[in-house]
């Protein structure tokens, strides 16, 4: 586990630097450096596409920007931190009074300490983000400000890591990164979804995953755009998002609340000691919002440690590597493989014997009251349970939830009686290939022959 949150957090140190926004070379740079570990495909929106009701704006590019007394020195300077610079800026080169300057500058009062970090990415504007403390020390009469950077066409980049499964139905991951060195907000979901793609890729899988590494709002509006005619496929999807801080895992529900991915992530953090984590859904947050609009109305939650917004490093240079600990990655890392093992173990039985209870002596199965099966991983009770409820309208997450055993032991249960030959697949479940369809959209079990 040490080595784990080691590797997760060196990922997070290695991309810390990058100057990333929601277009341009610093996202472009982040892409190749998850292509370099995972089969990424980057895909490039031109800029001026239509992409649902939103426009793909103009690439920005930022090589430098301070601002200086009129003796040369430089009080605000883009190379002592990337967040100085308000995202989107235009360029700009002219000697300001003070006032002037003060309406472009950005800071916070409460924490005198921190850089804000602040964008205007659909807004013609220019602006620095400084530490309230230095701000107040900018007492000359004028400043000379420069900004370096340029707004022309090019593209919007993101990245998608397809990991076929037996079934075509897919399991959605998705992390924004278009933020600059802000080390949780973004670059622990980053570093979070690389290793579990590195995980699902030397396991057996029954879903197809895809993985999309995109920037906020338009990366996923823009996704949800190219593929509005197969977004049908996600059966379970999760946000992913400040992953590293030290605070306990939390989830945010779907649109829909009870979908099987809610379930699923409730009953994993219920195992951590973390029910009351379980927030509601809310039309605000990260890209949730887009896949749970109600035209897609997705199945896909929020995971994450501590919401955004909630945290005081939040959007500050606080965020930074101090914030982000292996120990959390690590963990954020194992509570979503628990998920994923939910997901992909979680199927629809048919008992072949459903006309009393089948003779279970005969075959080995069966312990005398109070005396358990002692070498088997599951429990007698597991097993009379499976028995019961494997009436192909309960999967075995659900008959782990109606009866209170744990899911492992009904699924081993489940195992020894297939074994026996005391249950049979859902054909139903089987045909569609998943248990969430068969539960959750009625209208589409109807439409399997
Ligand atoms: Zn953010």
């Amino acid at each position: 586990m040490p080595d784990l949150g080691r590797q997760l957090h060196e990922h997070v140190e290695a991309l810390f630097p990058i100057c990333r926004s929601i277009t341009g070379e610093g996202l472009r740079e982040t892409l190749r450096y998850i292509g370099r570990v995972l089969p990424l495909e980057v895909r490039e929106v031109p800029s001026g596409t239509r992409v649902l009701d939103w426009t793909v704006p103009p690439e920005w590019t930022i090589r430098g920007a301070f601002v200086a007394t009129l003796g040369g020195r430089r009080v605000v300077d883009f190379r002592r931190s990337n967040l100085h610079i308000l995202q989107y800026s235009m360029p700009v080169d002219r000697v300001v009074t003070r006032q002037e300057l003060a309406a472009h500058l950005y800071s916070l009062p409460d924490q005198p300490d921190l850089i804000p970090y602040r964008t205007a990415y659909y807004g013609d504007t220019w602006g620095f983000c400084v530490a309230d403390r230095d701000r107040q020390a900018l007492t000359d009469d004028s400043y000379h400000v420069r900004i370096d950077s340029t707004l022309a066409p090019g593209s919007l980049s993101y990245g998608e890591c397809i990991l076929p499964g037996s079934s075509s139905n897919e399991v959605l991951f998705s992390a924004h990164c278009c933020h600059p060195s802000l080390a949780n907000d973004n670059l622990s979901s980053i570093a979070v979804a690389i290793e579990l793609a590195r995980w699902l890729m030397r396991a057996p899988r029954r879903y197809s995953y895809r993985l999309l590494f995109m920037p906020g709002t338009i990366g996923a509006i823009a996704w949800l755009h190219a593929n509005r005619d197969c977004v049908h496929r996600v059966e379970h999807g999760l946000v992913l998002t400040c992953l590293g801080d030290p605070a306990p895992i939390s989830y945010k529900r779907t649109r829909s609340s009870n979908a099987a991915i809610d379930r699923y992530a409730a009953a994993a953090l219920r195992e951590e000691g973390h029910a009351h984590r379980v927030h509601p859904f809310m039309p605000i947050g990260y890209d949730e919002r887009q896949y749970c609009s109600p035209g897609f109305n997705l199945p896909v939650g929020c995971l994450m440690r501590s919401p955004g917004g909630t945290f005081p490093e939040y959007h500050t240079s606080a965020d930074n590597l101090d914030l982000v600990q292996p120990g959390a990655l690590a963990d954020s890392l194992r509570i979503l493989q628990r998920i994923v093992h939910l997901i992909e173990r979680d199927e629809v039985w048919r008992n072949a014997s459903p006309y009393g209870e089948p003779q279970l002596g005969r075959r080995g199965l069966y312990a005398p009251i109070g005396d358990e099966l002692s070498t088997q991983t599951y429990d007698q009770m597991s097993l009379l349970w499976v028995l019961n409820l494997s009436d192909g309208e309960h999967s075995l997450f659900d008959i782990a939830e109606r009866s209170g055993r744990p899911f492992d032991a009904v699924v081993a249960a489940a195992e020894a009686l297939a074994k026996a030959g005391l249950l049979q697949r859902d054909l139903l479940a089987e045909n569609d290939g998943s248990v969430a369809t068969l539960r959750r959209r009625p209208d589409r079990v109807d439409a399997v022959e």
